[in-house]
């Protein structure tokens, strides 16, 4: 296998601390921006699963048992590394899945915030400690679970494994991870740069591979939690599958975000938001707006919506979807809603980028009169595709939004508390927007939705990942023999 073609050297696995790479099956890497091969990267088997579990297990004692605000000194420095090394890293993430350059740069600096929190985790579990009873303490610590995975999707090369590495390793972790074989290149600079920042060998290792990987992930006995991101399909298959073999798991799924916009909402202000948040990673977001559900007269920000979308342009501003498989799909939502009678207000499809002629582009597309029962109304497009369904009340947008089985954002336009307060309480989502397109929680608020959005018990980041990533020891103390009092001893 020659590395001298490709752009990027062939990706190879992380074990130990070592670059691994021998005689696999392997895939080709394309970047969806025009279609080329850029690397590959191997399928492993279990045998090299194996070793990296052994090299997880093998640095766990040393790794778990130094004091965590010395252990989150390493992402002090990895977190100057990223910084000092912004652009490259995003020009990976950008070649490899095909968003934009300043999307890119955009999803590095968000797995900035996500190590800078893990910076924090020392001042958050500092511990509980009582005196329970005369001269008896108890006292409660957040200790590490042992070996983890974490399995990442395509959309987020940089950013979505970032989820997980810094606070799980900042507490006392080691862990796996299971990069998306479409876009796995990021995945070596993030375990180059970790070493760099001085991580020990072996407390991160990086194992590549499609479906069998993931399945090997989920029935190894010797890993302790897994944690996935990607779509619902796949989250229920490794969810069921890890718990069944009596793994923690927490497992991310697809979405159908809902917007809901009133008369009242300020023009300018909605139709910016919505259309960026239908069209920002080529409407490649799992927070992506893809259903609008106007309430009542909706004509002028519908037209301003058009404006706007008008304005977004394939290879200058909008970068391609990630590859030939989705934009076909993406197209024949769009076709199956004309058929049905929507109205294409913005047609993306059949895009051509000069220069670009091997890449896979959609256009930003906004469909007017779809209905609730049809498939580019219900189904998670993953496309910069809007949906447009007209409602005449709060109610039966409510109704539309509560109807979806997903369950990750909801957002709300409008200038009316009252109304904004409704849809607070009443959708049924994670995390709900008033007059925001992409209502991502940052740090140190976390992330995950509701319904099929997630599987599993907490969120993924921020605070709440602090009780994924550990467990809790409760521990009774007496030292002085006058301290009898006590109802068990
Ligand atoms: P995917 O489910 O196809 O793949 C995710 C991971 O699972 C990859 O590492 C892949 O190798 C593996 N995989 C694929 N098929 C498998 C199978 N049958 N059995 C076991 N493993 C399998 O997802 P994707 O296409 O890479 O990513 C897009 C999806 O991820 C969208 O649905 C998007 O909404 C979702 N996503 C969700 C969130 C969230 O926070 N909820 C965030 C990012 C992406």
């Amino acid at each position: 296998m020659s590395t001298t073609t490709h752009k990027y050297p062939d990706v190879k696995n992380y074990i130990a601390g070592t670059f691994i790479r021998n005689g696999h099956k392997s895939l080709e890497v394309f970047s969806p921006l025009d279609g080329k091969v850029i690397s590959t990267v191997p399928l492993s088997d279990a045998a090299d699963l194996n070793a990296a579990v052994q090299s997880a297990q093998k640095a766990f004692e040393g790794w778990s048992s130094i004091p965590v605000k010395e252990r989150v000194q390493v992402f002090y420095r990895y977190k100057t590394l990223m910084e000092k090394h912004l652009k490259d890293l995003a020009k990976i993430v950008h070649e490899e899945n095909g968003k934009t350059m300043d999307e890119a740069v955009a999803e590095v600096e968000k797995s900035i915030e996500l190590t800078e929190f893990a910076c924090s985790i020392p001042q958050l579990i500092a511990g509980e400690l009582l005196e329970v009873s005369r001269g008896v303490e108890c006292r409660v610590e957040h200790k590490p679970v042992g070996i983890v995975a974490s399995i990442a999707p395509f959309n987020f090369p940089h950013m979505v494994p970032h989820w997980t590495i810094p606070n799980a390793l900042a507490l006392g972790n080691c862990m796996i991870l299971k990069p998306s074989e479409q876009v796995p290149v990021s995945s070596n600079r993030i375990a180059e740069m970790l070493k760099d920042a001085g991580l020990p060998d072996g407390v991160f290792n990086v194992i590549n591979g499609d479906r069998e990987m993931v399945e090997a992930i989920c029935d190894h006995p010797e890993i302790d939690a897994v944690s996935f991101v990607g779509s619902t399909k796949v989250a229920k298959i490794v969810y069921r599958r890890a718990t069944s073999h009596l793994k923690r798991c927490l497992a991310l799924g697809g979405a159908k975000n809902h917007l809901i916009v009133f008369p009242d909402a300020h023009p300018e202000m909605t139709a910016g938001n919505v259309t960026a948040s239908m069209a920002g990673c080529a409407g490649q977001r799992c927070m992506a707006a893809s259903a609008m559900v106007a309430v009542g007269p909706a004509d002028d920000i519908i037209n301003k919506i058009c404006v706007e979308a008008r304005k977004i342009v394939p290879g200058i501003n909008l970068g391609s979807v990630i590859s030939g498989a989705a934009k076909e799909r993406i197209e024949r939502y769009i076709t199956e809603a004309e058929k049905a009678g929507a109205k294409v207000l913005v047609d993306g499809r059949n895009w051509k980028v000069e220069g670009f002629e091997g890449g896979y582009y959609v256009g930003p597309t906004v469909i007017d009169f779809v209905k609730p029962g049809m498939a580019s109304a219900k189904e998670e497009v993953f496309g910069p595709v809007l949906a447009i369904m007209r409602v005449s009340s709060l109610e039966e947008a409510l109704k539309i939004e509560n109807d979806s089985e997903y369950g990750n954002a909801a957002s709300v336009f409008t200038q009316s508390g009252a109304v904004a307060r409704q849809v607070m309480d009443k959708a049924s989502a994670g995390m709900i927007g008033v007059n925001i397109g992409v209502p991502v929680p940052r740090e140190p608020f976390s992330f995950g939705g509701w319904n099929e959005s997630k599987f599993g018990v907490g969120d993924i980041t921020g605070k709440s990942s602090i009780e994924f990533w550990t467990q809790l020891r409760k521990t009774s103390v007496k030292w002085n023999p006058e301290a009898r009092t006590n109802w068990m001893s």
